[in-house]
């Protein structure tokens, strides 16, 4: 019985917990016994709090008999290490903060534990969420769980593996550049990044703030529309919130809904650098939304091109602004080293972060210094806005883009960590959303040995509803 209970969906282990033919604790147990026995190969997990997942799991029980519960009750979740949880660790996988413990949880967190989710670990990550393998973390690099040998992708690697590895029914991670659709295809689980707005950012430690983005990572796609029903809405503790209520629900689709549905497929996602067997997957799944009746036409968003160089001057300015906080005095790690102000502040930065963290930090001080800031940060900023023009144009004709959402599958460790340009060219296709703050789905397509492919799905901005009405009707029609 213990290892069915760590395979099943929201939507199926909320029956079973309304039936009272299981209960939150005992499903609660068979994650946790899971988790001890695969956590030593695939190392998807920072922080695990058994008593705390316990104790919530009793709660969720009691709400349950009660006649209390929302969908989310009682079900096990895993979350992303850079997203606050009141006195629990909240590392972001930097010896910066290997010992930092919020005072207060972040507003996604809150959302979770008042649907009675019960939260059993905290997952790994790319230090600061910059990666896309989670071999930056500083702590341990995390395992795909297909095979052992290589990456689950990044960042959120951690909360991908955790789900697809049977570890939890679902995981938040946080989509900056592609941080929760990559490793979602990498792994083999549905991973969606809303509309930059749609959800509270308030706790999650900030990277590039006009990018971060924070979503679901699911088994299936109705789990993904359960859980930003529960992530989504308004709230005034992040500025950059929208004023915008829908419940998300497409449990009632039974059927592929796509008929007349206009698809555009961008000839510019399509280019060399695409493995052939994420190629054939991805043209079968247009081939298969033709045959449900969408209506497919190429089309064309040549600035797309520009989007991963206006990604990395953007994205490491934001970063080294934000993470100037990290001072070594009011909180995180300080380095025992003596000598003036100035030398305690270097050797602190200079011991607490990684490489790729310093290496973001001198991208973007260089980027916005003085008689630079023209040449790179303002035009990158003028180049985003011709990047978000050329989508609402399109998106005035076609409903959804399909694309592939990494142009690999997951590759060996260690394999691009000596070059971060190859590194840097993972997230090529996932960038693009998050420049023009839409939404973007990627959903499992294939595979390659075992390996598996993911297909990206964006639509136009606040239309999560068709992205997962479509999403779902592929999931049904490919299944
Ligand atoms: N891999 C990209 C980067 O390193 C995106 C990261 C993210 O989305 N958090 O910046």
């Amino acid at each position: 019985m213990s290892s069915s209970l760590t395979k099943l969906s929201i939507n199926q282990a909320n029956q079973l917990l309304l039936a009272k033919e299981v209960s939150s604790v005992e499903l609660t147990q068979a994650y946790l016994e899971k988790i001890e026995s695969i956590e030593p190969h695939l190392r998807a997990l920072i922080t695990v709090e058994p008593e705390l997942a316990l104790n919530q799991a009793r709660a969720a029980d009691k709400q349950i008999s009660e006649g209390l519960a929302t969908e989310l009750t009682g079900i096990p979740m895993v979350i992303k290490d850079n997203i606050c949880t009141k006195g629990i660790k909240t590392t972001c996988a930097s010896k910066m903060l290997q010992d930092f413990i919020p005072p207060y949880n972040a507003t996604v967190v809150d959302k979770l534990y008042n649907s009675g989710a019960v939260l059993l670990a905290k997952a790994n990550l790319d230090e600061f969420a910059m990666g896309s393998s989670t071999e930056n973390s500083s702590f341990h690099p995390t395992s795909n769980p297909v095979d052992y040998s290589r990456v689950p992708g990044g960042s959120s690697g951690g909360a991908a593996a955790a789900v697809a590895a049977d570890e939890c029914v679902f995981s938040i991670g946080s989509d900056t550049g592609g941080s929760i659709r990559q490793p979602a295809s990498l792994c083999g689980t549905v991973g969606l990044k809303p509309t930059y707005g749609l959800v509270s950012r308030y706790g999650l430690v900030a990277f590039a703030s006009s990018l971060d983005q924070i979503g679901p990572l699911t088994k299936t796609v109705d789990d993904s529309a359960s859980v930003l029903s529960v992530l989504s809405g308004h709230d005034e503790k992040d500025s950059t919130s929208i004023k915008h209520n829908a419940c998300y629900d497409v449990k009632s689709i039974t059927e592929p809904a796509i008929k007349g549905l206009r698809v555009g497929i961008p000839k510019e996602y399509f280019v060399s650098g695409i493995e052939p067997s994420v190629n054939e997957s991805v043209q079968s799944a247009i081939a298969l939304f033709e045959k449900l009746g969408a209506k497919i036409e190429e089309v064309s968003l040549p600035h797309t091109k520009y989007a991963l160089s206006v990604y990395y001057i953007i994205a490491p300015s934001e970063a080294s602004a934000n993470l100037a906080r990290y001072d070594g005095v009011k909180y995180g790690y300080s380095s025992e080293t003596s000598g003036t102000m100035w030398d305690a502040l270097e050797s602190t930065r200079g011991e607490g972060f990684g490489s790729e963290v310093k290496r973001r930090i001198m991208i973007g001080t260089y980027a916005l210094s003085s008689g630079y800031y023209d040449a790179y940060y303002l035009k990158a900023q003028k180049v985003r806005t011709l990047i978000s023009q050329e989508f609402n144009e399109v998106f005035k004709s076609y409903d959804i883009l399909i694309t592939p959402t990494s142009p690999t599958v997951a590759f060996k460790r260690g394999s691009k960590t000596s070059n971060p340009v190859e590194m840097y060219l993972s997230d090529v296709l996932t960038i693009p959303a998050n420049i023009a703050g839409i939404p973007a789905i990627s959903l499992p397509c294939g595979f390659d040995n075992g390996l598996p492919i993911g297909l990206q799905l964006m639509s136009a901005p606040l239309n999560e509803s068709l992205l997962l009405k479509t999403a779902k009707s592929y999931e049904i029609a490919s299944s």
